[in-house]
Order: C-alpha cells, then structure tokens, then sequence
C-alpha cells in the first residue's frame, strides 16, 4: 500500500462545490489502495480576508494573535473536508498543523519548520483513515501557532512528505502544472512535463506563484519528487524532481516575473568598513528581507548603495535607514516603489555565453530601461519599469523560443 500526500490550494476549496470535488478526488486516491494524506489551504481569498479584518482595527497586529488568526483559514477548510469524506462513507478526520506534528521556530508569520512528528497521523493512518492536515500552521516548543508564510501550505505537504516516508507528493491547483510563464499573462505559455530543483527554485523565488520556494528547497533536500498538477482536470502536470534529462537542461525552462519591487538608494555613502553592515544590520533586525544589493565602485571614496524590499516593507525600510543615513554622513535616502522584475530561468546557461545579451537587446528592442541586473549561475533578472513587466515578459517569452518548449 503506497502512502500519498496530497495538497490541494485555496481555489480549488474555495465553495462547498468544489470542496466536493477534492472530497471526490481524494476517495478515488483511497480506492486505489492507498493511504492519503491530504494538506489543504484555506478556502479561496479566506486568509486575505483575515489579513485585511485585522489592519481594519490596529495598524500593528501582535504578531502571535495575528498568526492564529491566519491559521483558522486552514482548520475551516481541513473540517470541512473530513465532514465530507464522513457524510460520503469514508473514515476521516482533521488535524491542525499542531496536532499533526510540524514544530516550528517562533518567528511568526515566517516560521520555519524545524521537524515533524509524525506520530498522530500514522496511528490514524493504522485505523485506515484518511488524514486531512491544516497547511500553512505549526507549533513552537512553547505550543503557540505560527504560520509559515504566504503559500506555505506547499511546504507543509513537501515536509510531510518527508516526515512519513511517502511515495509521492502531489500539490493541485487551478493551473495544469508549471509553465514556461505565467499562464495567466502569456496565452502561448507551455506547461512543463518536468523540471529540477534548482530552476523551480529560482523560478518559484523569482516570482512563479505556483510553488512555495521553501518547498522546492524541501523537496531538493529530502529528493522528494513533487507533481505539481490541476484539481479540475486530469492532465499529466509538471513533475519536479533531480533526475531530469539532459536534453532538457539544455534550455531556458521559463521566465518568471514580480510585480512586488521597490528600490531604496542611499546616494553619497563614504565608501569605508562598516558601512554595509550599519545599514543592513538593522533593517535585518526590524525582520525586513532585502533581496537585490548593488553598490558601486567608489569614486572619492563615495558610493552609492541601491537594495531592493517587497513593497510592503518600503515605508518600514525607509523609516530604518534615514536616520542611519543621516549618522553616516549620507547625501540622501531614494526610493521607488514602482518596479518590477523579470527573470530568464534555466540551466542551459550555465556555462554558454549570449544569455544575458540576447535579455538584453530583447528588452532594449522594446524601448524598456534596465535599473539593475543581478544573475544567478542559472538565472539572469533584470529589474525594470513596473508597467513594462507584462510586455518584457511576452518580448522574452518569444526570443527564447519557450512557445515551443514541452
Ligand atoms: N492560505 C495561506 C495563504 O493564502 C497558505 C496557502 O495558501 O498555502 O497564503
Ligand atoms: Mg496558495
């Protein structure tokens, strides 16, 4: 008997309709002959509606309140679903990410999963159930809920998948797999048979919405084969995995693009030891992440310093880093919170020159401006006008042939 773990998004739980249909898809998996695990996230736009029913009474939710409000998205959902198992004839029940064993670190709102205790599950397994999980959440050692980043049901299925030894991990969603670019944007987009880790996680960070890139980490680590594919359809979807063929590798596997970017440039910094770490230190404190960082070559020994947040930390940024300006004899303090960025991804670079420049004379064909440029040994992005990343995309998509790709 195969054990599977199973985890389906918010679409495809977002009424009772459809939530019959995961009930239907996940007894089919059971007759079968296999034991499930499912993972589910919270029924439809559930958690944006928590988020913006507590910024509609404090500017500042408390951080351990806020989580457990986020977490009762997922225990609706998961309830659900039992119940419907229940009424259809099937042995299930629920489990909060507590009770089924994920324990985290304490920092809310982007816990990591520390282990997992699989033991609850795998007696409910031993009495033939199937065994429906609230993603997103788990517990710290003090037993307070924290939840694991927007999207984090996917690594709840991946380290379950990990913790009970499972066959196969299979995350549904409301698209047919991972494409070539965002489906939604690009109509020509192509949905993948197979990618690695390492593109899926740079696609996956780099903005492609369908994979929690902490997964894609998991998955790496442990070598768990996830199948990212639709719970409406019975396409064959994307697999992930480490055993993907050479022929493959030799292409760009997609463009991925953020619409999420805001520039800070502290303009005029006295180019001298110490200086990175005074600004960063801090704004690494205040739990805000900086992605990009360019600094440039001293002229004087003066520098500019650019770095790139999510612009929901902007404001929170620039109140961190104007005082610490003005301490180090900064000129001023810029930002632009309009940007977007757009990445070529795929291990056919590695090692072949004119990637990078084919990005490049693509976009400047289209008369659009590169603020900054930061490469990985597998991915090339460039940062650039927020109203210009649709059009980028669709320039890409065509020059690196990927209407093709399959
Ligand atoms: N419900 C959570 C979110 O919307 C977790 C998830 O969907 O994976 O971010
Ligand atoms: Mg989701």
């Amino acid at each position: 008997m195969s054990l599977i773990v199973q985890k389906y998004g918010g679409s495809s739980l977002a009424d009772a309709k459809k939530i019959k249909n995961v009930a239907y898809r996940v007894a089919a998996t059971s007759d079968a002959g296999n034991r499930v695990v499912v993972v589910v996230s919270a029924m439809g736009d559930t958690t944006d509606e928590l988020v913006e029913l507590a910024y509609s009474l404090t500017d500042q939710p408390p951080a351990r309140e806020f989580d457990i409000l986020l977490s009762t998205g997922e225990i609706v959902s998961s309830t659900l679903l039992a119940m419907t198992l229940e009424a259809m004839g099937y042995a299930a029940i629920s489990l909060s990410g507590a009770q089924a064993g994920i324990k985290t670190d304490s920092a809310y709102s982007r816990a990591r999963i520390l282990g997992v205790n699989p033991k609850r599950i795998e007696k409910e397994l031993d009495k033939d159930r199937i065994v429906i999980v609230a993603g997103f959440q788990g517990v710290t050692e003090d037993m307070d809920t924290t939840t694991l980043g927007r999207g984090g049901s996917d690594t709840t299925a991946v380290a379950l998948a990990a913790g009970l030894k499972a066959e196969a991990c299979h995350i549904y969603t409301d698209v047919e797999g991972i494409y070539t670019a965002d489906p939604h944007l690009v109509t020509g987009a192509q949905s993948l048979a197979e990618i690695g880790y390492e593109e899926m996680l740079e696609l996956a960070t780099y903005g492609a919405k369908v994979m929690h890139p902490r997964a894609v980490e998991l998955g790496e680590l442990f070598n768990i084969p996830i199948l990212v594919a639709s719970s409406f359809k019975n396409s064959p979807g994307t697999l992930i995995h480490g055993g993907v063929s050479m022929e493959v590798r030799n292409k760009v596997s997609g463009i991925a693009h953020d619409l999420n970017v805001a520039k800070i440039t502290v303009v005029g910094v006295p180019d001298r030891p110490g200086i990175a770490s005074s600004i960063f230190e801090p704004l690494a404190e205040a739990g805000i992440s900086v992605d990009t960082i360019v600094q440039n070559a001293s002229i004087k020994n003066i520098t500019d310093l650019t770095f790139t947040v999510a612009k929901g930390d902007l404001s929170r940024a620039m109140e961190v880093i104007r005082p610490i300006a003005e301490s180090i004899d900064a000129l001023q303090c810029a930002s632009d919170s309009k940007l977007g960025k757009v990445s070529v991804i795929g291990t056919g670079m590695l090692n072949t020159p004119g990637f990078a420049a084919k990005m490049f004379s693509t976009l400047s064909r289209e008369g659009i401006n590169i603020q900054l440029i930061t490469t990985s040994e597998i991915r090339i992005t460039c940062i650039i006008d927020e109203a210009k990343v649709g059009e980028a995309v669709h320039a890409l998509h065509r020059a690196f042939e990927l209407e093709q790709a399959k």
